[in-house]
């Protein structure tokens, strides 16, 4: 019989507050994470969202968190760490913050306005290190050497798998757009999918979670 998992899924992008109205961010729209959580959810399995800031609907049947900045993402994730059997860290975290957030606007004064960042914790990486049975599953998005350096993210951050895509001008992973997606797994079996839907792309990835984690209850059996 399926092991129905707990899967807590990271979605979206973080934003990081330089004064009270402006904040440093990136291109993701969430909608990965939402379409995995869907079809985790279609699939009996219980999924807590975490999400960064979008204008998608969350899944009904998910328990939801919003987050907004990176800090708050991991402190999130990292409280549902012991009930969780699989991470799926599809959100777009910032690499950096700026040092100090301004208590009131900043004024346009000078010619020039220099930020000073800090880079915030990799949270996926802090996962892997307390891991045992978890399955981790994280992405990666380049711009070049695509299949190289997903394999090193794999391997460095200890996971089960990583989704790769690149970005380029006749790929543009963002949004509704269909992609090219690679697929990798702990094995370094890779699956590629060209021009796939993001729904696809969810299908194939719990089909995968779910083949591993069935190999993870047999080996437990032995
Ligand atoms: O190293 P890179 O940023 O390409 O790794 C991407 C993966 O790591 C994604 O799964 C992303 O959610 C995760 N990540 C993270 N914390 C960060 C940056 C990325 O968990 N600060």
């Amino acid at each position: 019989m399926k092991k129905n998992l707990t899967i807590v899924i990271s979605a979206g992008p973080t934003q990081e507050p330089i004064d009270p109205v402006r904040f440093i961010s990136n291109h993701s729209t969430g909608r990965v994470g939402y379409e995995v959580a869907k079809e985790a959810l279609k699939r009996r399995h219980k999924v807590i969202l975490i999400s960064g800031p979008t204008r998608l609907l969350p899944p009904k049947g998910a328990r939801v968190v919003h987050v907004t900045t990176a800090l708050q993402m991991k402190e999130a994730l990292e409280r549902f760490f012991g009930e969780a059997d699989c991470f799926i860290m599809a959100a777009a975290v910032s690499d950096y913050r700026p040092q100090r957030a301004a208590k009131q606007k900043i004024k346009k004064a000078k010619k020039t306005l220099t930020l000073r960042l800090v880079k915030n914790p990799d949270i996926l990486s802090g996962l892997a290190l307390q891991k045992r049975r978890k399955l981790l599953v994280g992405f990666c998005l380049e711009t070049q050497d695509l299949l190289a350096r997903a394999l090193t993210k794999l391997k460095k951050k200890n996971l089960d798998i990583i989704v790769a895509n690149r970005f380029s001008k006749t790929n543009d992973p963002f949004g509704n757009s269909k992609a090219d997606f690679l697929l990798i797994d702990r094995n370094r079996r890779v699956i590629t999918m060209r021009r796939a839907s993001k729904k696809n792309l969810a299908k194939r990835l719990i089909d995968n979670i779910e083949v591993l984690t069935n190999c993870a209850l047999t080996k437990d059996k032995v």
